[in-house]
Order: structure tokens, then sequence, then C-alpha cells
């Protein structure tokens, strides 16, 4: 049985169901911080509560027999960390310590981490490689960065195995499952909310950055194809794989104003922008070099281009708005 925490959450949530539908028993732990319930099916055990509960982690590794856990539950807004870090080292680092010391004691040895590409800071090079140094310019990478030392740390002393998952910028949806932060300060679900009319307009945060329009420019990875990523690893750790940090991104990069001019070709609506200042803490270009994960892993993502993901995300949208 999978131990999933923080499956009541955007990836989490649609890891979960495609979990279920390789057959794979699962149990969810969540606060319902920024999670949804009924985003969980109801078949699924679910227990809510903190991460950083040991006694609460204790029993639910008595009740079910967990044979890896897929760590998600976290704090992820970037900004939010540069202005309250002290949330994210509590919620984040404190509270995953708690949990990876609760799953030692029970005997789980193997974890998928939800890391980021934030663990690398402002890049050196671009494409990023896993290889590239990690000096991170937030609390949120930080934190996800103390993690993956954690779990190295873990691994020498304990043989505790883990795959940590890089993430660039999670987008789109599924028939099932969209993504719906409150508040919710990602670009896409806040270019098509101006979209659809929800709200007034999008903010776009800086535009002297050095890049070509003068905008950040992100890889923007499917939320399915990150659900499919974490499937490969449970099985690259069962079959003895030994621990990896792993990047997931398309290789291909969209500065901001590129995804606002995607969107409005896809929803054939008008997104009125406003210009704001520059937001703390956000690196100018994030791509991946995702070649590790196709060649270890076997990843190969569905959707590799924006407009694909703009779509399936917009679909969803207009089907639950
Ligand atoms: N961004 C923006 N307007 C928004 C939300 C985000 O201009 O309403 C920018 C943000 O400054 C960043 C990029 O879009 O450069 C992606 O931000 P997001 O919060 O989606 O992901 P992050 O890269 O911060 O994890």
């Amino acid at each position: 049985m999978i131990l999933v925490t923080g499956g009541a959450g955007y990836i989490g949530s649609v890891t979960v169901e495609r979990l279920l539908e390789a057959g794979e028993e699962v149990v969810v732990l969540d606060n319902l911080f920024r999670g949804h319930r009924e985003a969980v099916p109801s078949s699924v055990p679910f227990y809510r509560g903190n991460i950083g509960d040991i006694e609460l982690v204790a029993r639910i590794t008595r009740a079910h027999s967990i044979d890896a856990c897929i760590h998600f539950a976290a704090l992820a807004y970037v900004g939010e960390s540069v202005s309250e870090p002290s949330r994210y080292f509590e919620n984040n680092v404190e509270q995953g310590s708690a949990l990876l010391r609760a799953l030692l004691g029970a005997g789980v040895r193997q974890i998928v981490f939800s890391s980021t590409c934030a663990v690398y800071g402002e890049p050196r090079e671009i494409p990023i490689s896993e290889q590239h140094p990690q000096q991170p310019v937030n609390p949120y990478g930080w934190s996800k960065l103390f993690m993956e030392r954690m779990l190295e740390g873990y691994d020498k002393a304990h043989s505790l195995r883990f795959v940590a998952l890089r993430y660039f910028n999670a987008a789109g949806a599924t028939e099932q499952h969209g993504e719906r932060h409150q508040p919710e300060t990602h670009l896409i679900p806040n270019v098509l909310s101006a979209a659809i009319g929800s709200t007034a307009a999008v903010d776009i945060f800086g535009n002297d950055y050095p890049t070509p329009d003068g905008t950040p420019v992100r890889d923007y990875v499917h939320v399915a194809d990150l659900a499919a990523a974490h499937l490969l690893s449970l099985r690259y750790l069962s079959e003895g794989g030994c621990s990896q940090s792993i990047n997931l991104g398309n290789g291909n990069g969209y500065s901001v104003l590129e995804v606002i001019e995607t969107a409005r070709a896809i929803t054939e609506r008008p997104i009125p922008v406003r210009s704001q200042p520059a937001r703390c803490g956000d690196p100018s270009i994030l791509i991946a070099d995702a070649t590790k994960a196709r060649e270890l892993l076997g990843w190969s993502p569905r959707y590799s281009e924006l407009s694909e993901i703009l779509r399936s995300d917009w679909e969803w949208r207009i089907k639950n708005s």
C-alpha cells in the first residue's frame, strides 16, 4: 500500500487517480489546508492531519501495511515563502523531518519526494541538469533542499531509498482534477480566470528580466505527466533502484507574455493585463534538462506543447466554472 501525503492537493490528487487506475492501494494523509476533501475518492482511506503528527503517522502505518510513501504535502508559494519564511521552515522542514522519522520508525524505506526546480536558484546555465549547483533564492526552495539533504542522510545511515522529483512548472488538468488554490498565485490559473471573467485582469510581475521579452521564462509540464513520473519512480524503487534526484520538465521555455498570447488564442477571449513590480524570489529563466527522467525512469511526457497543457486546463475550467 502507498501512503500519499498531500493527496488532496493538485498534483497529489492526480497522482492518486493514476495510482488507483494502475491497481495500487492508496491511503491519503492531508490536513486540507489548501487541499480539497472531495478530490480524494471515498474508496480511499483518508486521514485528516499534519505530516508532523508522529502519532497519527504511526497509527496509519500500523493500520495499513505501507510499502512506500509519496510525500507531496507542503506549502508551495514562492512569494509567500519570502514574506513568511517561518511557515515554510516549520511546515515543510520541521514537519517533513518528523514525517521521515515516523516513516523510518515504521520501517517504510522507499520515498518519492515532491521537490522543485526552485532548489537550483538563479540558473548559471540553461537547460538545468541535476548537476547544476543548488543555491535557492527563496525559502520555499531552501525548504525543499533541506528535505533532499535529510533524505540523503537517511539513505546513508538507514538505507532509506528515495527519488526526489524536481518539478519545473506544474500545469494543466485531467478530466477530474485541475488547479484551484485559494489564494491562487500561479500564472496559468490566473490567466484562465481572467479569460473566464472571474478576475478583471492578469498581473504581469516584472518586465525587465534578462529574457527576450523581459518577462520570466518557465518550463510548463502537465500534471498527468508529473503523476506518471511518480508511478515510474515507485516502480524504480521497488525494483531496488538507488536514490536519485530527477528533473521533470519538457525542456521548452515560455515567457509570461507567451503564455498569455497562447491562452488568448486557445480561449478566443480577451485577457486584460496589468503591469506590476517583479515578485521577490522569482528567477528569470527555468528550463529543465530532463534527459535523466527519460533514460532512468523511461518517462516520456505526453503533453509537450504549452497549447495542449493550456487547453486541458481551459476545458476543465469551463466544465467546472
Ligand atoms: N506570474 C505573473 N502573474 C501571475 C502569476 C505569476 O506574472 O499572476 C509570473 C511569475 O512572476 C513567474 C511566472 O509567472 O515569473 C510563473 O509563476 P508561477 O507562480 O506560476 O510559478 P513559479 O515559477 O513561481 O513556481
